[in-house]
């Protein structure tokens, strides 16, 4: 699995199951790792990487309680792992549901160590590789304490499970439209300063302000014409959400309280 440096310290791999990135943010011999991802072989790949590159792992941090964004390998060590409050305690609540979601495939190693974050409201120096600064945006969009992480040094922007180019705004479980728009108007001057995005799922891009664009642009469409053109809607899986969301549209409150 190729692992591929996308700005000063930022390494990036993509799993082969939904594009899912795994991000290192290294410093000169410490890493902490955010949303390592996702089977055996690729965790230890980035394993691999840290050992070769000589990184030792100070930490982990998930984006948002959903199964594929709460992954570790033991090999990255017994260190702590964060997450926004809400997450981790949605990652200890839902933990039978989010293990159900892993699949059987996963091996007992994986499941073993599923969603063991502790809360936290930033990360601080003490908590970084030395000289890393990482400041977390908390919002409610697509999950609950769904966290981008912004580094301010390189203006790149991790977004966790929205701005992708593959896989469409989904504000499900709970349904709440409002609050993923909220969620985006958090993330709009970020996404305006960035020179690299990091999606949950899909490619990396240069161009957050035009991801961020057509992520608000779907939802609107959707909830004042019923309808979209959004090209993601042909993704593997998307026609279902798109379908899902015109749903919660339709049958939801006035569309003057969804916006
Ligand atoms: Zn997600």
């Amino acid at each position: 699995m190729l692992i591929r440096e996308v700005a000063p310290g930022v390494w990036v791999s993509t799993s082969r199951t939904m594009q899912t990135n795994s991000i290192v943010l290294a410093g000169e011999s410490e890493a902490l790792l955010i949303d390592p991802a996702w089977h055996d072989d690729e965790l230890d790949a980035i394993a691999d990487f840290l050992r070769e590159r000589e990184l030792r792992v100070v930490g982990g941090f998930a984006t948002h309680a959903h199964h594929d964004h709460l992954l570790w390998s033991d090999r990255f060590g017994a260190v702590p792992r964060w997450a926004s409050e809400a997450t981790a305690r949605v990652a200890q609540a839902e933990r039978p549901a989010l293990l159900a979601s892993l699949g059987e495939d996963a091996s007992e190693r994986t499941r073993s160590l599923l969603g063991c974050v502790a809360p936290t409201s930033s990360l601080t120096a003490g908590m970084l590789p030395p000289g890393v600064i990482a400041e977390l945006i908390v919002h409610d969009a697509h999950a609950p304490g769904h966290t981008a992480v912004w580094l301010p040094r390189q203006r790149v922007l991790i977004a966790g499970d929205m701005l992708s180019d593959v896989e469409l705004p989904l504000p499900f479980d709970p349904d709440d439209v409002p609050s993923y728009l909220r969620g985006l108007a958090r993330l709009e001057p970020y996404a305006h300063q960035a020179a690299v995005l990091i999606p949950g799922h899909g490619s990396v891009d240069t161009d957050a302000r035009a991801r961020h664009e057509a992520d608000r642009r779907y939802l609107l469409d959707v909830i004042t014409r019923g309808m979209s053109g959004d090209a993601r809607i042909a993704s593997p899986g998307m026609a279902e959400e798109y379908a899902r969301l015109q749903r919660l549209v339709r049958e939801g409150p006035p569309r003057d309280e969804l916006t």
